[in-house]
Parts: C-alpha cells; sequence; structure tokens
C-alpha cells in the first residue's frame, strides 16, 4: 500500500505539512468564551443556573424527542437508561461486541450481564438478523411476558444497540425484534448526534437513547452526557435520580430512593450550548471531508465507510476498510510513526478480561470487522 501517498494527501487535506495530525480535536469558534464568562460572572457554575435547562431544550429540539436530561457523561447517561428500563442485578442485557467499553461498562454498572450479539458488517451496528437469530435460539417468552434466556435462565432485561462512528444501524428492524420478544431498546446513540435513519434522529427508536460530549466527539463539552425519551414518566424518573432524588422542597433534605450525582454542571453545560448551536456547521464541514476522502481512496481501490441507503450519518469519524490484519498493523504503524493520528476499530468486548466469559451469538461479521477497520483523522477544518 501506498502509506506515503496517503499520509501526504491526509497531511494536505488538514493543511498540516508537518507536525501531529489527532484523530478528532475540538472546535470552538461560536459562542463558548461569552457563555461561560457569563457563568462565571452569574457564579452559578455549578448545579444550579439556566444553561442547563437551555441545553436540554435545545437536545429536544434537535433531535426531535419529546424530553432530554443532561448527565455529566455518556457513561453515565447510559448506566441511568439502564437502570430507568428497569436492568435489575443478574439481568442480562443484548449489546454489541464491537462498541467502546463504555456501553459495556454501563450495563455491569446497573448489575447487568452484557450478551454479545454480532454487527452488521456495512452497518457496523447490531444486526438484526443476528439478534432475531440468538433469540429464536435463547429467548422465550414466561407467563410475565418477559424475555428469559432459555440457557442461562435470567431475564434479558434492555437491548443496547450502538450507531458506530455515526453511522445509522438498522434499527427499525432492530426495534421491531425487541417488542416482538417485549425486551426494552436503548440506543447508545453517544457517537450520532446529528444522524437520522429515515430522517428520525437517532436514539428515538426505543424507549431510551443516549448521547455523549466527551472531548473527542462531534459536539464537546469537556464532558458531559444527555439522555432523550419520549415517555414523560421515564423522563421525570430520569431528572430525579441524576439529581440525587432529592424531593423539591425550600429547605428541608428528603430523598426518596437511592439517587446519582450526575448531574451537568452549568458551567459545562454553557459550553455545550455555544457547541450545539454550531452543529450544522460541523456536519456540514464533516460530509465535505468524507467526499474528499471517498474520492481520493475510491480512486486507489480502498474502502472507505459510507452512510447506508435511508439514512444520514454525522460522519463523526472516517474509517478504511483494509484488506487485511497485516495490512491494517503496518498502515497503523506507519501513518502514526509520521503523526497523523489513526486507530483501530475496537478490540471485541468479549476478548475483554471482564467480559470474557460472557455468552456470546456468533461474531463472525464483528471479528472481520476488527482485524480491518481504521479511523483517519476527521477534525472539523474550519
Ligand atoms: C463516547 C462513548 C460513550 C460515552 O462516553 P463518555 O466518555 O462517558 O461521555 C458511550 N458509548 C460509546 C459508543 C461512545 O463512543
Amino acid at each position: 500500500m501506498m502509506f506515503e501517498e496517503i499520509t501526504s494527501f491526509i497531511r494536505s487535506v488538514f493543511n498540516t505539512p508537518e507536525g501531529f495530525i489527532p484523530l478528532h480535536a475540538p472546535y470552538f469558534g461560536g459562542n463558548e468564551r461569552r457563555y461561560v464568562l457569563e457563568t462565571l460572572d452569574s457564579t452559578f457554575v455549578s448545579s444550579v443556573g439556566e444553561y442547563v435547562n437551555k441545553f436540554e431544550q435545545m437536545m429536544a429540539e434537535l433531535t426531535g424527542a419529546k424530553y432530554a436530561i443532561a448527565t455529566v457523561n455518556g457513561t453515565t447517561a447510559l448506566h441511568l437508561a439502564m437502570i430507568l428500563a428497569g436492568v435489575k442485578p443478574g439481568d442480562e442485557v443484548i449489546t454489541q461486541p464491537l462498541t467502546f467499553v463504555a456501553t459495556a461498562n454501563a450495563i455491569s454498572h446497573a448489575g447487568g450481564i452484557p450478551i454479545f450479539v454480532d454487527v452488521d458488517r456495512d452497518t457496523l451496528g447490531l444486526s438484526p438478523k443476528a439478534l432475531l437469530r440468538f433469540l429464536e435460539e435463547h429467548g422465550a417468552l414466561n407467563a410475565d411476558g418477559q424475555c428469559i434466556n432459555k440457557t442461562t435462565g435470567k431475564r434479558i432485561a434492555a437491548c443496547v444497540p450502538m450507531h458506530t462512528f455515526g453511522f445509522p444501524l438498522r434499527i427499525i428492524e432492530v426495534a421491531e425484534i425487541c417488542k416482538k420478544y417485549n425486551i426494552p431498546l436503548v440506543e447508545d446513540a453517544a457517537e450520532s448526534l446529528g444522524s437520522y435513519y429515515k430522517d428520525i434522529h437517532t436514539g428515538n427508536f426505543g424507549l431510551l437513547g443516549t448521547f455523549s460530549f466527551n472531548g473527542n466527539k462531534t459536539v464537546t463539552c469537556g464532558a458531559g452526557g444527555a439522555i432523550i425519551t419520549n415517555d414523560p414518566g421515564i423522563a421525570r424518573h430520569a431528572k430525579h435520580i441524576s439529581t440525587t432524588a432529592k424531593i423539591p422542597h425550600s429547605w428541608e433534605f428528603d430523598h426518596d430512593e437511592v439517587g446519582y450525582n450526575y448531574r451537568l454542571p452549568n458551567i459545562t453545560a454553557a459550553l455545550a450550548c455555544a457547541q450545539l448551536e454550531q452543529l450544522p456547521t460541523f456536519i456540514k464541514n464533516k460530509r465535505e471531508l468524507a467526499h474528499i476522502y471517498q474520492n481520493f481512496f475510491q480512486t486507489r481501490g480502498i474502502n472507505v465507510l459510507d452512510e447506508m441507503k435511508d439514512t444520514r450519518a454525522n460522519f463523526w469519524l472516517n474509517g478504511l476498510v483494509l484488506n487485511s490484519l497485516e495490512e491494517r498493523n503496518s498502515f497503523l504503524q506507519s501513518l502514526n510513526d509520521n503523526q497523523v493520528m489513526c486507530r483501530p476499530i475496537w478490540k471485541l468486548m468479549n476478548k475483554l478480561e471482564m467480559y470474557k466469559d460472557c455468552q456470546c451469538g456468533s461474531l463472525e461479521n464483528a471479528t472481520w470487522l476488527e482485524q480491518r477497520v481504521v479511523n483517519i483523522p476527521s477534525s472539523v477544518r474550519l
């Protein structure tokens, strides 16, 4: 492979003839300074302040969800989503092996046990075919209408697919299968802010959707997260348990269940609001970059990840599908040696020490992708 040509092409795209090129750097070119300074001047930097409300309103508007609840990061958003979906210690939760570790960890934080079911090669997200195959073999509805894993005897309490790199997976089909087996659906939409399936924003296809605003995501506020839902009861409960489950009172301390301190601080929400204002600009810019990459790599016979029919992706991270593990390794070595930051897709969750005993379906596609997919620099260029 022509690594030198690729390296100099990426350098030219980022107008960086030498020095380090990150995988995804944040861009603060809007109202970030103004909003953050406002919180300092007002002293409302912490748990009280208007930016948290504003951020939640903006997220609801942007995603088309009825309700959005801010959290300190994406992992805590997912942890709460697990609790809100009814996951109890000892329950099982179906997810994909090809994801960032936070997905599986949040299941564990709620006391759940992940089950890993294969992804589709073209979407890199949970495969409806593999999900159906797994449930036909292992799933059964009990007298209470709950889905039980016939093999382990445990309850399958939720399903958490993830929209990898912002490319929507076949979420309508996944949602139909979950419905049939009475399994609450929670979308890990951490990477897919601004991504749509048939004009519906990701995160809206099940009971709950969660987002991340970590430093490397499309929109960042340093650290932050959000839950979206269209269920008013779930939304109220989400807000309640994310803020120590305190009963509102002007001076009394009263809490009616074990709550969490997962509230997003106002100073951070200010940053998030300024970033969200720029999302359309960021995505337009990212789509342009994706086209530039596609033109370059396709003429050289290298496969670039692209959005599927009926979907609109945010193109958070661009990715290549190389021919083999050997090629992947030489690619990563060469580009990183030349200070062009590239990363492999994640090691599969079922290979990590803490998840190695979890039940798995056949993971043929996930294994195939694990050996071949790399991400290339994808920052907004403004
Ligand atoms: C970023 C990310 C999260 C959550 O990340 P935080 O760093 O906790 O905000 C969860 N799932 C996936 C797939 C992610 O990429």
